[in-house]
């Protein structure tokens, strides 16, 4: 996209990437299958890059949640496997279908729109059948699994390959509601065999759950977090050393010199203490800066955990102010984030000018999918979305 300035951009480290695909195989079974999901443009490192890194180094089945993630890949040249959790609508079906995509059915209609469109275009449709066992997302429950099984099987059109569910707390204290859930798997399994169906990829876990219940692997896990080298949150066993492979770049767009005593940023909530430098770095909440997801707390601590980080942030203490990182050291983000910018207050001395290179803590997640991602291996650049300046000034900054 042109439009898109070139003083930002984010790099994905393809080393520390193989190193966490390496690590989750380190804990599979010899004949348990990994799914890689790529799911918001590959947690943030850039569904196509990411893809091709990953199918370079043998990962042979991908998941996204919607179609038009799956068709985004496919335009992209990927033509490894993809399954596509949510169910595919109407306006989507047929091209689901055409690009040979893997389906989740998770109720009648489902099926019906997937058979119909296979009949259709003669061809043949794998269909991953979800339950839903206890998070109040898509799928049949257990005990109407068997009658829309039934049904995949004996269509003509229809292969059923697969049959899942998704765990609502993997990551809860206690293992006893995750555990309800697989037992709920087990018994659709036990039902389906007994009357002759066995699909070949039967799988539950996310990556809490594969970390914490090796037992649950079954057929196949559907990885998304670990190997974007972030450890799942809650209580899950550390097993695996994971490497961050995401870094959010700028180039400051200008230098002040401000005395002691000045205010910076939006209803002057930050004054100086002493004589700086101030950077302006091309990064605001339109990027996802200082921004936090934040939903209903889960528990006290979680609500009071919220609570801590605002009291913080207000009083400007350093474990809660925002951080940009140059060279090795972090420096603050002072005032409030602006749409489009941010303030970094510096040492009156420190070596910075237009154009210097920092790292901002855009939550990969947040990030929005038209930044560049510039995919470095070795230290170089192999692979970059667009082929502009833009990415040159990445490469220039990588190489140097
Ligand atoms: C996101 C998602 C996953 C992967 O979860 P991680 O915890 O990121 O590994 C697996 N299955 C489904 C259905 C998902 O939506």
């Amino acid at each position: 996209m042109q439009l898109m300035p070139n003083n930002r951009w984010i790099e994905v480290d393809i080393d520390a990437l193989v190193h966490n695909l390496e690590a989750v195989r380190s804990l599979l079974k010899e004949n348990t299958r990994l799914i890689a999901v790529l799911k918001a443009n590959a947690y943030g490192l850039g569904a196509v890059g990411t893809a091709r890194v990953l199918a370079r180094h043998g990962v042979d089945y991908f998941a996204v949640t919607f179609p038009e993630e799956a068709f985004e890949l496919r335009e992209g040249g990927i033509s490894t496997d993809i399954l596509v959790f949510a169910p595919a609508g109407e306006r989507e079906i047929e091209k689901a279908v055409e690009q040979g995509l893997t389906l989740t059915v998770a109720s009648y209609r489902d099926y019906r729109l997937a058979s119909e469109a296979a009949s259709r275009f003669n061809k043949k449709v794998r269909i991953h059948l979800k339950i839903d066992t206890g998070l109040g997302r898509f799928g049949v429950t257990a005990d109407r699994a068997l009658e829309l099984a039934r049904l995949i099987h004996y269509d003509q059109w229809l292969v059923l390959e697969g049959l899942y569910t998704h765990f609502a707390e993997a990551g809860a204290r206690s293992p006893k509601f995750t555990q309800s859930q697989f037992e709920q798997l087990q018994k659709t399994v036990d039902a389906l065999t007994s009357n002759g169906i066995r699909p070949a990829l039967i799988h539950c876990c996310n990556s809490a759950a594969a970390l914490r219940f090796p037992e649950m692997h079954l057929d196949a896990v559907r990885i998304g977090t670990l190997l974007g080298g972030q450890h799942p949150a809650g209580h899950v066993p550390n097993k695996i050393k994971l490497k961050n492979p995401y870094r959010f770049k700028a180039r400051v767009t200008a230098v002040r010199e401000m005395p002691a005593g000045s205010y910076l940023g939006y209803y002057r909530t930050y004054r100086t203490r002493a004589a700086s430098k101030i950077a302006v770095v091309p990064v605001g909440f339109a990027d996802g800066l200082g921004l936090e997801a934040l939903s209903r707390p889960g528990s006290w601590f979680d609500l009071f955990k919220i609570i801590a980080k605002l009291v913080g942030s207000y009083l400007n203490l350093s474990r809660f102010t925002v951080k940009v990182k140059i060279g090795k050291d972090e420096y603050p983000v002072r005032g409030k984030v602006f749409m489009q910018f941010c303030l970094v207050e510096l040492p009156p001395d420190f070596p910075v000018e237009p154009g210097t290179v920092v790292e901002v803590p855009v939550k990969r997640t947040l990030a929005p999918s038209d930044i560049r991602r510039a995919y470095i291996e070795n230290g170089c650049l192999v692979e970059a979305e667009g082929d502009d300046e833009g990415v040159l000034g990445a490469k220039r900054e990588v190489v140097e």
